[in-house]
């Protein structure tokens, strides 16, 4: 399996509750690496940017309220098979529907409010990683 780079977000409903640390422990443990982090509160333009493939979901606008109700951590996990890792560890979408010990079971208040974001295929990691990182910012 090839090493891999994924981003991650740590969303506001995580911020707000000092979970910071808690949500990175279960990466690291699982074998992940934070080689780039930043703390940002978006703007609307650019939450809105970012989740531009769901624009026609009935839920975008919420989305795009609650990613900018406070700050959040962007950061690009690295490691074997990290796309998958990263969403296995984080659990499904609903925490209603996340297996025992994932990051949304332990944490998400909501299906909105699911305390991170991780990136769905490789290709997708490699448009989301430069959407908040420069090259120079990601130390492996
Ligand atoms: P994931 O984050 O698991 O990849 P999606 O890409 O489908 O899930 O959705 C992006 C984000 O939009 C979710 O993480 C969640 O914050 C929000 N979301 C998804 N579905 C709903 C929904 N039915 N109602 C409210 N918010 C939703
Ligand atoms: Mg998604």
């Amino acid at each position: 399996m090839a090493v891999e780079r994924t981003l991650s977000i740590l969303k506001p409903d995580a911020t707000r509750r000092n979970l910071t640390g808690k949500i990175n422990a279960k990466f690291e443990e699982a074998g992940l690496r934070i080689v780039a982090q930043k703390r940002l509160h978006l703007s609307e333009a650019q939450a809105g940017a970012f989740y531009a493939v769901h624009k026609e979901r009935p839920f975008y606008k919420d989305l795009v309220a609650f990613m900018t109700s406070g700050p959040v951590v962007a950061q690009v996990l690295e490691g074997e098979n990290a796309v998958a890792k990263n969403r296995e560890i984080m659990g499904a979408t609903n925490p209603a529907n996340a297996a025992p010990g994932t990051i949304r079971k332990e944490f998400a208040e909501s299906i909105e409010a699911n305390s991170v974001h991780g990136s769905d295929s490789a290709e997708n990691a490699a448009t989301e990683v430069a959407f908040f990182f420069s090259g120079i910012e990601i130390v492996g």
